[in-house]
Parts: C-alpha cells; sequence; structure tokens
C-alpha cells in the first residue's frame, strides 16, 4: 500500500471515531459536506450547530451528551426554536398573518403513511404525551388520515405541547387553502417557516458529523402517534416509525428545493 493510501486510511478511520472533545466536534461540523441543502441554508445550519457545541462546551456539558442531543434532535430543534425567536425580534413572526386558529385542523391531515418526519426526542415526547390517551377515539375518526394525535371533536392536538417542530412550523394565511390541499388539490398559502430548514440541515450535519456510530435517526410522524395511540410500547412505535437512512436526506433535498423555488418567486 502507497503511503498516500495509507494517509488516506488513516483519515477515514479517524472520520468514523467519536470525536473525544467540543472542539473536535466543532471541527467535523465545519467540515461537513450537506450535498442538495442549498449553500446559504446549509452555512447557516453549520454555524448554528458548531455555536450550539461551542456553548454547551463553555457550560461545562460533557462531549458524549453534546453528540447525544445532537443524535437525538434537541441539537436541530434548539437552533430552529433560537431562529424563530431572533426572526420575531427582528418583526418576522413566521405566524404573523397566518388564519390558523385552535380547532382548524386540515394541516393535520396528514399525507401519504409519513406524515413528516421528526427526530428521536420528538418521537420521545410525542409517545409519552399520547401513551395514556391509548383505546380512546382518535382523529383518524373524523377523517381517515387525520393524524391519530387529533382530538375527532374539538379538532384540537392532544399532544400541544409535545407536538413536533414540523407541526410548529407550518402556518397558512388561507384555511380554505389548506381544506383543498387536504382533499388533494394544490392551493398556494400553507408555508413552513424558514426555521424548519434549518432544523433539517442542523440534523442532516449532525449526522454527517456524528458518523455511523452516532444514530442520528428520523421518525413518520403519523406511524409514531397511531403506534402510541393504540397502545404500543416506546420501542414498539420507535422500530414501527423509523425511517431508513434515506428520508432524512429526501426530506432536505425536498426542502432545499422548495426554499429555492419561493426566493426565485420572491
Ligand atoms: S395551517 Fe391551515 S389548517 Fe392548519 S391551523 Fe393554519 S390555517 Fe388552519
Ligand atoms: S401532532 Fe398535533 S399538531 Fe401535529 S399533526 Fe398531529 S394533531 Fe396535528
Amino acid at each position: 500500500m502507497s503511503r498516500a493510501d495509507r494517509r488516506r486510511q488513516a483519515a477515514a478511520a479517524a472520520a468514523r471515531a467519536p470525536a473525544t472533545d467540543a472542539a473536535g466536534l466543532a471541527a467535523r461540523i465545519r467540515a461537513a459536506k450537506l450535498p442538495g441543502t442549498p449553500p446559504e441554508l446549509a452555512e447557516r445550519a453549520r454555524k448554528a450547530l458548531a455555536a450550539f457545541v461551542e456553548s454547551a462546551a463553555a457550560r461545562g456539558v460533557p462531549v458524549a451528551e453534546i453528540a447525544r442531543h445532537m443524535a437525538d434532535g434537541r441539537a436541530a430543534a434548539t437552533i430552529a426554536h433560537v431562529e424563530r425567536e431572533q426572526a420575531t425580534a427582528r418583526g418576522q413572526d413566521p405566524a404573523k398573518g397566518a388564519a390558523c386558529a385552535a380547532g382548524c385542523a386540515f394541516c393535520c391531515i396528514l399525507p401519504g403513511q409519513d406524515g413528516g418526519t421528526i427526530t428521536a426526542h420528538e418521537a420521545e415526547r410525542l409517545h409519552a404525551a399520547l401513551a395514556p390517551l391509548a383505546g380512546q377515539p382518535d382523529g383518524r375518526a373524523w377523517h381517515p388520515n387525520a393524524c391519530p394525535a387529533l382530538d375527532p371533536d374539538s379538532r384540537m392536538c392532544r399532544a400541544y405541547e409535545a407536538r413536533p417542530l414540523i407541526c410548529r412550523s407550518y402556518h397558512s394565511a388561507d384555511a380554505a387553502a389548506c381544506e383543498a390541499n387536504a382533499a388533494g388539490e394544490p392551493a398556494p398559502g400553507a408555508r413552513l417557516a424558514g426555521a424548519h430548514l434549518t432544523y433539517l440541515a442542523a440534523h442532516g450535519l449532525a449526522r454527517a458529523a456524528l458518523g455511523p456510530r452516532g444514530r442520528v435517526e428520523t421518525f413518520a410522524l403519523r406511524e409514531v402517534a397511531r403506534a402510541a395511540i393504540e397502545g404500543q410500547d416506546a420501542e414498539t412505535a420507535r422500530a414501527a416509525a423509523r425511517h431508513a437512512p434515506s428520508a432524512l436526506d429526501a426530506e432536505r433535498r425536498r426542502s432545499g428545493r422548495a426554499w429555492k423555488a419561493a426566493r426565485g418567486r420572491g
């Protein structure tokens, strides 16, 4: 084997090994590739995730715990939360002007089998909030494709405090457009807040930085809610809802294309 091959092998082995300190973790985030995400979005997520690591380390959080929060999605959710707060402070609250109101739940009629990409921490919280309601009538008694977390009569989310970021990020200026969308007729009006795109990019970067041992997983919202409401325990729910690794990349790329298209129109 040539010296160059040995160097490449050593670099690959170093990339696979867990980072032993926060500086090493931040360096990996800065070096991580995120193909398919527009560079501006990727850079925003990269800076925010590296800052998350450095700030946690400065507060004395052990590197293993920081890595755990990157893997289970708490880091990505924190980043999105901060971005949204900053937007609101600038007078750019993404919910401003939205028609959203309690009991208006066309957005909880979920497309396909998946219903939305959520992280391990979100799956855990959603399951814990719904498990005590197992066996009660759920949103599907109102509409066959409604989220099982929905109350079929009041059409309120029964896991409101634990709802994932995708639910918190979705707004619309026109409830009638949401009703049309739920019926499969495309209509403008609904949008995902920009912070959601940063969250997807940050979770993708966490996966790239932590490597295969990091177990940065995603789950199907609808399946977690269904399993919890049908009385399955958290581990069974996770197994039923676990995404293939490609799902996060596909979601990131889809969102990136939509973001670019929206900017092109703006
Ligand atoms: S996103 Fe649409 S359906 Fe959901 S609460 Fe807002 S207006 Fe209603
Ligand atoms: S978790 Fe709650 S807000 Fe999210 S889709 Fe289900 S019912 Fe709607």
